[in-house]
């Protein structure tokens, strides 16, 4: 099989997922802003060149493609108990990965602190460090701290092998690893 031909094997498992009993939770307003985030990281998420990287992240790890069933992204935002959060989440035995967004609220902080190009950038490349990171999980399960130093690690070789702009891509890379260097707002 040719590269392309097993990457879009993997993309063809993403799929938007609504959260159905958080419907009545959000207004009008909320879900647009929501389906519209959830659309753009399906599209981020589906670029050749970043499902090729994966292909060859999964193969140097030794995953097989086959025990990924599907990678969901959650429109809405899901929260820890602790109140943080949550990027992404993987059900290792059935093989489902779930991406979550960052909040409304959050965004809207970001934006007004750096700008619409900067929240994109941010919120593309926080998905794809959590799809690396929940497929990390299929390997690692429950080794948390080898799956976050791997994650650091292929999310780095990936912004470096595609950097046209490589300060903004670095100071992305910074923003998501080392959230208290860049003082990111905490909602
Ligand atoms: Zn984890």
């Amino acid at each position: 099989m040719s590269p392309v031909a097993k990457a879009s094997s993997l993309s063809s498992k993403l799929k938007i997922t609504v959260d159905s009993e958080k419907v009545g939770c959000f207004s009008q307003k909320h879900f647009d802003f929501y389906m519209k985030y959830s659309y753009f990281v399906v599209r981020v998420l589906e670029v050749p060149s970043f499902q090729q990287f994966l292909c060859w992240m999964l193969k140097k790890e030794n995953i097989e493609e086959q025990i990924v069933r599907s990678v969901y992204v959650t429109i809405f935002p899901l929260r820890r108990k602790n109140g943080k959060g949550l990027a992404g989440n993987c059900d290792v035995g059935k093989g489902k990965i779930r991406i979550y967004p960052k909040s409304r609220k959050f965004c809207r902080v970001f934006t007004q602190r750096f700008d619409k190009k900067t929240l994109m950038a941010y919120a593309g490349n926080r998905a794809r460090a959590a799809l690396i990171h929940e497929l990390l999980h299929l390997k690692y399960v429950a080794d948390e701290q080898k799956v976050r130093a791997l994650t650091r690690d292929y999310f780095f070789a990936f912004t470096h092998s595609q950097s046209v702009n490589s300060s903004r891509a670095l100071h992305v890379y910074t923003m998501i690893f080392k959230v208290r260097a860049v003082n990111l707002p905490k909602v």
